[in-house]
């Protein structure tokens, strides 16, 4: 049976690029995720695969040509393919070929090859669909792997021998990975093993095509996903040790621990439902790494991960350099909100004081609204009263946050006093008084002896000056 799918072709820029593969006398398909995406019904993809039965240079610079604003052509002679930008889509062209590996690189041997030889080297039968672009049989739908089954059944499957696939290039794995989060897909059994045995193979992938696929996992609806089949096939246990770490319950004198990895999975899904911000996600991923170096049994009061925070927000950085992830402001966020991931929790227990209230609001600064958002996710808790009784604490916080706000303004403190005047008032050179005194104000502000303004402050410093044996210049009084 052919089947012709011209509708998903509507936009003209297919027939150009066939019009142009006319003249050069070649035919050409869409291929990849493109076609993919349109039978799902997904948003559509901001890049286009095409691919040439010929030179996929020569059909970009022709297509560049006929196009009215005659884009820029980005040549990678190396990989024989094009790329141009057209109506804020990237359009990627290349020839079809036939690849072989090398087995200590992701880089094929390349030769000339059919629409068929460039299908079988695509990763997954969903992803080796093509729809023709070629005037005699515009649209229609090249399927020898039968992808489109596999869209039917929500199946991830390779055209060739997983084993194969796998080993020529290991970062299909993680792409398997992620199309099936991302899809919510299955793996096929039979690749699930080969990801199992092919493994170790991820150690010739760099760094930062692991990271792509990761951020993507973690961007998905339901990440913990991903995780789990990473964990599942022993990937995990290679790219992020500090999770698998935290796996296991263990038991002393009848008391328990919680899994924290199975945990932290569940904190990830569950702040997933209330960000997108891919960074409070990774916070949510990494807020509990700092538990495995740290745990401890102690007779008298059980189980403890004392400073597991502060030791976990060491690991960030750690862990970020190995991963060759931006040691930037992405990573201090992180580093932040698992350092001060415990502090609401605490707060909340007790009776919530506005002079703690503000001391979060202090500490955390603009990202305390993050902060809350982390530990709502944290709650895990199957006890329905206890669930109920958390998220109302945390409810109380966070009111109290917008209420302290609005009257104390501590968010981004600025000093009401600065150095400078302290030095004037009590006639003193840079000096470690000035700085106890900065401190003096700040305190009885967040303590909330004196409100955040000028002339409480001003009468504070006095007060506390003198106390400090300091005499007020003559110049003021
Ligand atoms: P998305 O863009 O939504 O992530 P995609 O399927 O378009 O998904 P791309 O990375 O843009 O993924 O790749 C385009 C196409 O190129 C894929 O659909 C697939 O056919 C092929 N492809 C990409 N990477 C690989 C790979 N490592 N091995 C084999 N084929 C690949
Ligand atoms: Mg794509």
């Amino acid at each position: 049976m052919q089947e012709y799918y011209k509708e998903s072709l509507q936009d003209p820029i297919f027939n150009i690029i066939g019009l142009a593969a006319k003249e050069l006398s070649l035919d050409c398909y869409v291929i990849g995720g493109f076609v993919r995406d349109f039978f799902l019904k997904r948003s559509t993809a901001k890049d286009i695969d095409i691919v040439a039965i010929g030179s996929g240079i020569a059909l970009a610079k022709k297509v560049a040509e006929m196009l009215p604003n005659q884009p820029k052509v980005s040549v990678f002679k190396n990989f024989g393919t094009a790329m141009l930008k057209h109506n804020g889509i990237e359009l990627e062209f290349v020839g079809a070929r036939k690849e072989s590996y090398n087995r200590d690189s992701r880089k094929p041997i390349i030769e000339n090859g059919t629409l068929k030889d460039d299908q079988k080297r695509r990763d997954f039968t969903i992803n080796a669909l093509a729809l023709s672009l070629n005037e005699t049989d515009f649209g229609k739908l090249l399927d020898p792997f039968d992808g489109i089954k596999d869209l039917d059944n929500k199946l991830i499957k390779t055209p060739l021998e997983p084993g194969i696939t796998y080993s020529d290039d290991p970062l299909r794995m993680m792409r398997a990975i992620r199309f099936a989060t991302q899809l919510n897909f299955e793996i096929q059994t039979n690749s699930l093993l080969a990801i199992t045995d092919n493994k170790e193979r991820m150690a010739i992938v760099s760094k930062e095509r692991i990271i792509d696929e990761l951020h993507k996992i973690i961007g998905s609806a339901k990440p913990s996903m991903g995780f789990q089949l990473l964990h599942e096939t022993g990937l995990l246990h290679l790219i992020l040790p500090e999770l698998t770490a935290l796996e296991g319950i263990e038991e002393i004198e009848g008391q328990k621990h919680k899994d924290n990895f199975w945990h932290t999975l569940e904190v990830v899904d569950n702040i997933a439902l209330h960000t997108d911000d891919i960074w409070l996600r990774w916070a949510a991923l990494l807020h509990d790494i700092g538990k495995a170096p740290t745990k401890r049994f102690d007779k008298k009061i059980g189980w403890t991960f004392h400073a597991h925070e502060f030791v976990g927000s060491k690991m960030v950085y750690k862990l970020f350099k190995r991963l060759r992830m931006p040691l930037n402001e992405h990573m201090k966020f992180v580093q932040k909100m698992v350092l001060m991931s415990s502090r609401p929790v605490v707060l909340s227990q007790n009776n919530v004081t506005d002079s703690a209230v503000r001391r979060l609001v202090f500490d955390a600064g603009d990202y305390v609204d993050d902060l809350m958002t982390l530990c709502e996710a944290d709650i895990t808790t199957k006890n329905p009263k206890k669930q109920k009784k958390y998220k109302n604490n945390f409810k109380i916080v966070r009111q109290k946050i917008i209420e302290v706000e609005e009257r104390d303004h501590v968010r981004n403190f600025q000093p009401p006093i600065t150095g400078e005047e302290i030095m004037k008032t009590f006639n003193l050179k840079p000096s470690k008084e000035i700085g106890i005194l900065k401190d003096a104000i700040k305190e009885a502000i967040l303590e909330g002896e004196i409100p955040n303004e000028y002339d409480p402050a001003l009468i504070f410093m006095m007060k506390k000056g003198k106390k400090m044996g300091l005499t007020v210049s003559n110049q003021i009084t």
